[in-house]
């Protein structure tokens, strides 16, 4: 029986490497991590999980909670991750949505979990309890000689909700085909053996740390050092004995500010990728001064998995997310008429590609939408295509500010408020106004002992934005609210800001 992403994995692997290691010294060969994950898949089949079933799991990140991923492909089930940060009323939306057959959840979660998946018919279990009965403990009774569910690349292999940063997350169906073209895609280009060595520091029940980093690394039959979570100290240890990282902009802003990141302490390092979120050139510029290396940026998507990455080979540019990757097409179009922008000009970036999901779960008419005739997804940021073919992301459609008819991307102001002594990041949204539609309004966070206020920074920008893009109002806050991936939180500021003109 053929399964199309076990199947990949299962020949990169030798059975006596070395697959995960955790801080605390527990190890897993690739070996010790197929017998066990196929005695999970008995498992799940002994509850009744079936092809095509969902798993929903909300799991603190460990190598067993990794392990129940590739139980899920094994037994052909779609494994379904959700952000721990979840909470119950959250959770409702998710599991109403996906019904699964199974919930897998942390045992202080069992209270209110057990009820709200009784209502939507599905069965709940943890992954580990110190008191037994969980799925680690009707593993150890299962056998090693799991037949592996037969799987084509057309087939389902995970649901993925989207991080809900413009509206409610949205179930994006992923294949086999998808997570193995990719992951194949990325190893080929950043060059992944079976002697690399990835420090894991990032979530996996978001597609970064799931599929580029898990997937990525198990195609190459490579081994991970496993974080359950970001600490620069730990990182900065690791980086001794391993080879890359991959983070999101946070970890790079972390670690620069550190003073223990030099040449040397990254010299067995050979590569430093970010995603998620943008990266600031000032991040770029620090991280090559302190190590020598330029971090490759690149840009992807729940929906797309991965679009684009700087060359591994090349030059690293920053503020720019690299070229399309190798089988994706990727143009900028008129975000009205879906057609082709002139060269170099801002417009909505579209993708289409082996990487591109089969649709939103349960959203036929959602996902026509976001479909142009010709296939191409409408990936919902603005970018152009600089005249060497780098991509650079501007923002995002629904962040677009449109003031007294004017489209102002914030990103552009932001980065002129960047450049004012004093500040040290900044973020422009639209706010609703009498007059103009939307005020452009702009959140800054300043320096410690700044004494930056309101005025000044107007008067930073006075000469050197045009009048409709320069802000209406100022608001000074100690941070940008961000989500774990490092997005900030936009619909939080215009939260904040929403009755700041409406005296006016
Ligand atoms: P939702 O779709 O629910 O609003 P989301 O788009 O934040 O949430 P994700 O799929 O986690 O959910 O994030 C993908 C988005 O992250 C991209 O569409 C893009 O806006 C942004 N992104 C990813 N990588 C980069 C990057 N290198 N630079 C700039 N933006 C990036
Ligand atoms: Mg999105």
């Amino acid at each position: 029986m053929s399964n199309h992403l076990f199947d990949a994995i299962r020949a990169a692997a030798n059975l006596d490497d070395l697959f995960i290691e955790t801080p605390d010294g527990r190890t897993w060969t690739y070996g010790d991590m197929f017998s066990q994950c196929a005695r999970l898949a008995a498992a799940l089949d002994s509850l009744g999980v079936r092809p095509d079933d969902r798993v929903a799991v909300q799991v603190e990140k460990s190598p067993e909670a990794l392990m129940l991923y590739l139980a899920c492909i094994m037994c052909g089930a779609i494994y379904l991750p959700l952000n721990t940060a979840y909470t119950l009323v959250e959770l409702d939306y998710f599991i109403s949505d996906a019904e699964p057959r199974l919930v897998v959840c942390a045992p202080g979660s069992l209270e209110g979990i057990v009820p709200l998946a009784a209502r939507y018919g599905a069965h709940v279990e943890t992954l580990d309890d110190a008191g037994g009965g969980s799925l680690l403990d009707l593993a150890k009774d299962e056998d090693s000689d799991f037949v592996t569910a037969q799987r084509g690349p057309d087939d389902m292999a995970a649901i993925l909700y989207t991080s809900g940063t413009t509206g409610r997350s949205k179930g994006a169906m992923l294949t086999h085909g998808n997570l193995l073209s990719n992951a194949a895609t990325l190893r080929d280009c950043w060059r992944f053996t079976s002697k690399d060595r990835l420090i894991h520091a990032l979530p996996i029940f978001h597609t970064h740390g799931l599929f580029v980093a898990s997937n990525v690394t198990l195609l190459s039959g490579a081994s991970m050092f496993f974080l359950a979570k970001f600490d620069a100290d730990e990182v900065l240890k690791l980086m001794r004995t391993a080879t890359v990282l991959m983070g999101v902009p946070t970890f790079y802003v972390r670690l620069a500010q550190h003073h223990g990141l030099t040449q040397e302490a990254a010299a067995k390092m050979r590569l430093f990728v970010s995603g998620s979120a943008p990266l600031l050139a000032e991040t770029h510029r620090a991280f090559a001064q302190m190590t020598g290396q330029a971090i490759l940026e690149r840009y992807g998507m729940t929906e797309t998995n991965m679009n684009t990455s700087n060359p591994y080979d090349g030059d690293r540019i920053a503020g720019t997310v690299g070229f399309p990757l190798p089988g994706v097409s990727l143009r900028v179009t008129e975000p009205e008429s879906g057609r082709p922008v002139p060269d170099g000009e801002t417009g909505m970036i579209e993708v289409k590609g082996p990487n591109v999901f089969k649709g939103y779960w349960r959203m036929p008419e959602k996902t026509q939408a976001e479909f142009r005739a010709d296939g191409f997804f409408i990936t919902g940021d603005l970018g152009r295509i600089d005249d060497r073919g780098y991509v650079h992301i501007v923002g995002r459609g629904k962040d677009l500010v449109i003031s007294g008819g004017y489209n102002i991307y914030p990103k552009e102001v932001e980065s002129e408020i960047d450049q004012i002594a004093g500040v040290v990041e900044s973020a422009v949204i639209g706010v609703p106004h009498p007059d103009f539609g939307e005020g452009v309004t702009a959140v800054v966070v300043k320096t410690a002992n700044s004494l930056l206020d309101e005025q000044s920074v107007l008067n930073g920008l006075k000469d050197r934005l045009a009048r409709y893009k320069q802000p209406k109002r100022v608001i000074f806050v100690d941070d940008l609210p961000r989500n774990t991936m490092g997005k900030v939180q936009k619909n939080v500021l215009r939260d904040l800001c929403a009755e700041l003109y409406s005296s006016s």
